[in-house]
């Protein structure tokens, strides 16, 4: 099926109206990375850093963080890649760590609230990206920032980190972007500030729906329900893309609704102009991108909004039918 997308590979996804959209591929282990060529990815938009730990029997030592970050950052050939803090917790449960006995895991200690509280593995980790980057650029991300406090806090932590290994004699990063991902509702709603401090947004739209809804995103039968182009929740996406727009904080969409090409052309549309995604989704997606027109799109969902709509996927799907 990947033969099909070959002749597009090389080609940039600008839709019908000229607008480009940037498409990033979602990697965490080293086996993602030969997709890296092949699917015409520009980067990685998101680096699972967990799968690296969860794959192993024991903490990783920071030595050896630096030769997988090093090997990763090689294959990415100067591509950027944008390594998320680990995200544990929930879902994601370390076999050497103690379990923690808490009656809703996903809302409970994980990603960065373990970062924060324990800061030990997270200090371990940033020092591993920095030494990887050897005087190159960094991006690093963190996971499950619910208020601006939070992603100051981490924030704190990278330029401690920094002042550490310019101390030991570590050569620094040529250039160090600090970004969180949102994908809890709260954040969407911070303050305009935070907007402006944070130095890039990626909204992990997993997360985010099952919070929006308050739908268990492992639960099929409560989350069949929400259907990802529900205008309640377009309406949410709106708001951040215009937050983004007034602070000029770059913006992109990470979670699983960037690979399906139908949500993925709505959220063009809606004004993200970067989507990450597993690598075998690029074709499809850009296949698709190629063939709309983004302000057709945006008033027909403006339409079906208009209207009371409870989705704006049967409107869509009726456009689409008519290219
Ligand atoms: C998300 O929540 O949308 C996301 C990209 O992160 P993960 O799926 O790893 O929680
Ligand atoms: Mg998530």
């Amino acid at each position: 099926a990947q033969e099909r997308y070959t002749s597009i590979r090389e080609k940039p996804a600008v839709t019908k109206d000229g607008q480009t959209v940037n498409l990033l591929m979602n990697a965490g282990l080293m086996a993602d990375l030969p997709s890296l060529e092949n699917s015409g990815a520009e980067g990685v938009g998101l680096f699972r850093t967990e799968l690296q730990f969860l794959v192993r029997n024991q903490m990783p030592k920071r030595s050896e963080l630096v030769v997988l970050y090093q090997r990763v950052m090689e294959a990415a050939r100067g591509k950027r890649v944008v390594f998320r803090t680990l995200d544990i917790g929930s879902d994601k449960v370390l076999p050497y760590m103690k379990p923690q006995d808490e009656p809703n895991p996903a809302l409970g200690w994980r990603a960065i609230r373990v970062g924060l509280d324990k800061p030990g593995v997270m200090r371990m980790q940033l020092q591993a990206l920095i030494r990887a980057a050897n005087g190159g650029p960094l991006t690093v991300m963190f996971p499950f920032v619910a208020q601006f406090e939070e992603y100051r806090q981490a924030r704190q932590e990278v330029d401690k980190t920094i002042e550490r290994e310019k101390r030991l004699g570590h050569v620094l990063p040529s250039s160090l972007e600090v970004g969180a991902m949102l994908e809890t509702p709260s954040l969407g709603f911070a303050p305009l500030r935070f907007f402006e401090e944070v130095d890039f947004l990626s909204i992990g739209g997993n997360d985010l729906k099952q919070f929006f809804f308050a739908a268990d995103r492992e639960n099929e039968r409560v989350r069949k329900r929400y259907d990802s182009l529900n205008v309640s929740f377009l309406s949410f996406i709106e708001r951040i893309v215009e937050r983004c727009d007034i602070s000029g904080t770059p913006l992109s969409f990470c979670g699983e609704d960037a690979g399906r090409p139908i949500e993925a052309v709505c959220l063009a549309a809606m004004g993200i102009r970067t989507l990450s995604m597993r690598p075998a989704s690029i074709g499809p997606v850009k296949s698709l991108l190629l063939r709309v027109d983004l302000a057709e799109l945006r008033n027909i969902i403006s339409d079906a909004r208009h209207r009371g709509d409870q989705t704006v996927r049967p409107a869509v799907m009726e456009y689409l039918r008519g290219l």
